[in-house]
């Protein structure tokens, strides 16, 4: 009996996730401003290609389907921080602790994007998305928290025993719309959360933080397609500009927000859980670049890849991938182990750390038609952007 409530458990958890990453179902209920309703019309997302049955086949693959690759054979190697670390670095240090979760030091206090700590990205403990690694610092040892920022609902990216560990030690939750009254629900402050629509502001001692637009669609279940707003995020600290994508497609936006509040000195953009099934909710690689160029991005920090399995292709095929088009693009990739310090004008560390774990094995790029199909030009010596310095090998 146990065992047929257990699979009828897993079952669920499946249909859940299913229903999240790959419905169709219309739901553009986004009842929460005129100008976010405006913008998702503008944007509409297509969640997956093809009809019913093809869908149906899509997600066959992705659930028995995977080849071995997409998870390490090995452990990925994890450079462990300190209370005492954090606080002594200087200010516009970045430290990648998995995912899509960035730890800023900025006028001397401590930001965090999307913290995501538990071992599964999942409505449940025991199922669903495992991670690869232990986070490089546990939340009891993170210092003070100024800010928490949430690009959007999704379980890899609002998890919930992060955000009440966090609540204690942190003093401001940024969130899209909606996406604080969830949080409010879970016991946050509602004087902690502040939530802003696209093309909003607010500032905390001295850090300018606007929600800005992405190319996604939200949820957590059955009911709530499209009930909170999904954002990027613009960050400035006194003398840095930083660009968080959260989770998006390419789109235009990306030169939208690059002309207003470009050139940054680092780009934190998603590359990973791509693929050609889906290619509006998430960037390949290719599309991950052009994003920076449009952004005006100075060093570019690929994130949301090398921490859970979200997709069908090999766990390390982001990161040679977007490290050979930085090359090829005259871009600065920076691509840190987790935990590994990076300045904002660091371009020398995380030297391809993931190649020795998957020795023998290449990437193999796929020849795309991608930038013909966006029409897009390698624009980055017309601009100028993003010296070579020290790039990839
Ligand atoms: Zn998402
Ligand atoms: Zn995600």
């Amino acid at each position: 009996m146990k065992r047929i409530m257990f699979c009828v458990m897993i079952l669920g958890a499946l249909i859940v996730m299913a229903y999240t990453l790959f419905s169709n179902n219309s739901a553009t209920a986004l009842a929460l401003s005129p100008l976010s309703l405006e913008s998702d019309q503008k944007h509409p997302v297509m969640l997956t290609k093809g009809r019913a049955l093809e869908q149906a086949r899509v997600m066959w693959d992705f659930f028995f389907n995977k080849s071995a690759d997409t998870r390490p054979s090995g452990k990925i190697p994890v450079q462990a921080l300190t209370r005492a670390q954090l606080l002594a670095a200087p200010d516009n240090m970045v430290y990648r602790l998995g995912h899509s979760t960035v730890l800023m030091k900025l006028n001397n206090a401590f930001w965090i994007t999307d913290p995501m700590f538990s071992d599964r990205a999942s409505p449940l403990r025991f199922a669903g998305p495992a991670r690869f690694h232990a986070p490089p610092v546990s939340i009891e040892e993170l210092p003070p928290i100024k800010g928490v920022i949430i690009s959007h609902d999704h379980y890899d990216h609002l998890d919930h025993d992060s955000i009440m560990k966090l609540e204690g030690k942190t003093e401001y939750f940024l969130t899209p719309l909606g996406v604080g009254d969830i949080l409010a629900d879970w016991g946050v402050p509602s004087a902690k959360v502040r939530q802003l629509d696209w093309w909003q502001e607010t500032e905390i001692d001295g850090v300018c933080c606007a929600a800005t637009p992405a190319r996604h669609f939200s949820g957590r279940g059955f009911f709530d397609r499209n009930r909170t707003q999904w954002a990027s995020w613009v960050i400035f600290g006194r003398d840095r500009r930083v660009f968080f994508s959260g989770d998006s497609g390419y789109f235009d936006g990306f030169r939208q927000i690059g002309d207003k509040y470009g050139p940054f000195d680092i780009t934190m953009l998603e590359t990973g859980a791509y693929n050609e099934n889906w290619p509006e909710v998430h960037m390949h690689p290719e599309e991950a670049i052009q994003a920076h160029l449009d952004l005006n991005g100075k060093l570019l920090l690929p994130v949301h890849n090398g921490t859970f399995d979200l997709a069908m292709h090999s766990w390390w095929e982001p990161f040679d991938r977007i490290a050979a088009l930085g090359n090829a693009r005259i871009v600065s990739v920076v691509i840190p182990m987790m935990g590994e310090a990076v300045s904002m004008h660091d371009t020398a560390v995380g030297m391809h750390w993931w190649k020795s774990l998957e020795k023998n094995k290449e990437t193999s790029m796929p020849a795309t038609d991608w930038s013909r199909q966006h029409h897009v030009k390698n624009q980055a010596s017309a601009q100028g952007s993003s010296a070579p310095v020290s790039s990839l090998p």
